[in-house]
C-alpha cells in the first residue's frame, strides 16, 4: 500500500509537468501529425509511414526499445519502455494507435499528399502522432514512469479481414504479440478521433463501444431472356432481387427487438452477366452489410435474410446461393479497463462521456474496428477523442484535429505512468 501512496503524493504536480511537455513541444508533435498525413499509404504498405515512426522514435526517444518483431508485417513497430523500478501494483500496459490511410481521394493538404490516391480520412495519422508524443514523453520524463509500456504501431486497420493474416492486429496476435513477445501486458488502450465530440471531450463506455460487422452476397439466378418477350416460361431473378432489397428492409424493423442495435445495408444488386438494356438478366448478385453490437443479433439478422432470400427466390421461379464473410467482432471495454480510462482522461483535464445504451446521449456505433481483438485476450479500453465537429469519419474532407494531438497524448501518458495503480486487470 506504501507505493499507492507515493504514487499519489504529486498528482498535481505530475500533471503540471506533463502539461507543461506537451505544451513545450507543441509544435513539433504538430509537425509530425503533418508529416504523418502526406505520407498517407494503404493497409500493410505503411513504408515511409513506418521509416518515420522509427527515425522519430530513434532521435527524440533512444530510451525506448524499438523492435519490427512480425515479419508477415514488416512494417509494424513496437517500442517499449521497462523501467528498472517498477511498482508492484502497476502492471504492463499495451498502448496503440493505427497507422494506415484510406484507398481515397482527400481534399487539397499542405504539404500536399506523396500519394493522391490515399487520404487518412479515418485520423490514423493523428493516433500515430499521438502514440509518437508519449514515446517522447517517456523518453524525456522517464523518472515518472513506474511500469512497462508497451507502444504498438499498427499497420492495417482498415482492411476489414478478421482472418489469418487479415488485419494488423491479427497478425499481431498470431505472431504472438500478447502471447510470447510481450506476454506480461495486463491490458491494452486505444483510442479513435471522433468527430461528434469537441477537443478536450472523451466517451468512454464499459461495454460495447463498435459493433460486429458481416458482408453478404447473394446470387439469384433465373432465365432470363430478351427484355421484350415475357412469359409463363421465364423466371426473372431481377425482379427477385427488388424484391428482396424492399422486404429484406422489415428483418431489422420488425424481426428484432427494438431494444437491440443492428443495422442491415443492401449496397449493391448487380447484373453480373449482361450490360446491355435490352437483356433480362440471368443472374443478379445482391451484398451488404449486417452490422450489430451484439454477435447472437448479428447471427439472427443473416438467418432471417437467408430465410427471406431463399423464399423470394423460390416465389419467383429463381434459384438462390448465399455466402457470408465475418468482419471484425465487436470491440467491448471491460469493467475495468473503462474504470482506468476514465480515471486517467480526468487526470488530463478531459470533459468524460459515457458511452451507453438507454439515456447515454453518446452512443455506441456500428462500425468496427480490429483493436476487439486485443481487447478479446486481454482487459482494457477502446477511447474516442474529440475532434472537434469535424468532417466525418471516412470522408474527403476528415483532418485529425492538431489541437486533440496534446489531448490524446496526455491522456496516454497518465495511462502509461499508472498513477490509477489501484486498477485490477
Ligand atoms: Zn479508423
Amino acid at each position: 500500500m506504501k507505493d499507492i501512496v507515493s504514487l499519489q503524493d504529486g498528482p498535481n504536480d505530475i500533471s503540471e509537468e506533463l502539461s507543461s511537455f506537451f505544451g513545450n513541444h507543441e509544435a513539433l508533435h504538430k509537425g509530425w501529425l503533418r508529416e504523418l498525413h502526406s505520407l498517407a499509404e494503404p493497409s500493410f504498405e505503411e513504408y515511409e509511414t513506418s521509416k518515420f515512426v522509427i527515425s522519430v522514435l530513434e532521435r527524440y526517444c533512444p530510451s525506448l526499445d524499438v523492435t519490427t518483431p512480425f515479419p508477415l508485417s514488416p512494417t509494424a513497430v513496437i517500442a517499449y519502455i521497462e523501467p528498472s523500478e517498477t511498482l508492484e501494483l502497476s502492471k504492463p500496459i499495451l498502448l496503440r494507435a493505427d497507422m494506415d490511410a484510406l484507398r481515397m481521394k482527400g481534399a487539397p493538404t499542405d504539404p500536399p499528399r506523396k500519394n493522391d490516391d490515399y487520404h487518412h480520412g479515418c485520423g490514423h495519422d493523428g493516433h500515430t502522432t499521438c502514440l509518437l508524443a508519449v514515446a517522447h514523453c517517456l523518453h524525456e520524463l522517464r523518472h515518472l514512469c513506474k511500469r512497462k509500456v508497451v507502444l504498438f504501431f499498427q499497420p492495417a486497420e482498415e482492411s476489414g479481414m478478421p482472418l489469418k493474416g487479415g488485419s494488423g492486429a491479427r497478425v499481431a496476435l498470431d505472431h504472438g504479440l500478447l502471447e510470447t513477445i510481450h506476454p506480461d501486458v495486463s491490458a491494452v488502450y486505444a483510442l479513435h478521433c471522433w468527430p461528434p465530440l469537441r477537443v478536450g471531450q472523451v466517451g468512454i463506455g464499459d461495454g460495447p463501444m463498435m459493433g460486429t460487422g458481416t458482408t453478404f452476397s447473394i446470387m439469384i439466378e433465373g432465365t432470363g431472356g430478351h427484355a421484350a418477350t415475357p412469359g409463363p416460361d421465364r423466371s426473372e431473378p431481377l425482379l427477385a432481387a427488388c424484391s428482396l432489397v424492399c422486404n429484406g428492409q422489415s428483418i431489422v424493423a420488425r424481426g428484432l427487438s427494438p431494444f437491440t442495435s443492428s443495422t442491415l445495408a443492401f449496397t449493391a444488386v448487380e447484373n453480373v452477366e449482361s450490360r446491355s438494356l435490352n437483356v433480362c438478366p440471368r443472374k443478379v448478385s445482391v451484398q451488404g452489410i449486417i452490422r450489430a453490437l451484439d454477435a447472437e443479433v448479428k447471427k439472427t439478422v443473416f438467418a432471417q435474410l437467408c430465410q427471406i432470400g431463399k423464399s423470394i427466390a423460390e416465389a419467383y421461379g429463381c434459384q438462390v446461393v448465399i455466402s457470408s464473410r465475418e468482419g471484425y467482432p465487436a470491440t467491448i471495454n471491460s469493467r475495468d479497463g473503462a474504470s482506468s480510462a476514465k480515471e486517467a482522461a480526468r487526470r488530463a483535464g478531459l470533459i468524460v462521456f459515457d458511452v451507453g445504451e438507454g439515456p447515454s446521449m453518446v452512443k455506441p456505433s456500428l462500425c468496427a474496428e480490429d483493436f476487439s481483438m486485443l481487447l478479446i485476450k486481454r482487459p482494457g479500453a477502446y477511447v474516442w477523442l474529440g475532434n472537434g465537429g469535424s468532417a466525418g469519419l471516412h470522408t474527403s474532407s476528415l483532418r485529425f484535429n492538431e489541437n486533440a494531438v496534446a489531448k490524446g497524448a496526455k491522456f496516454f501518458a497518465e495511462l502509461a505512468l499508472g498513477r490509477n495503480c489501484t486498477e485490477q486487470h
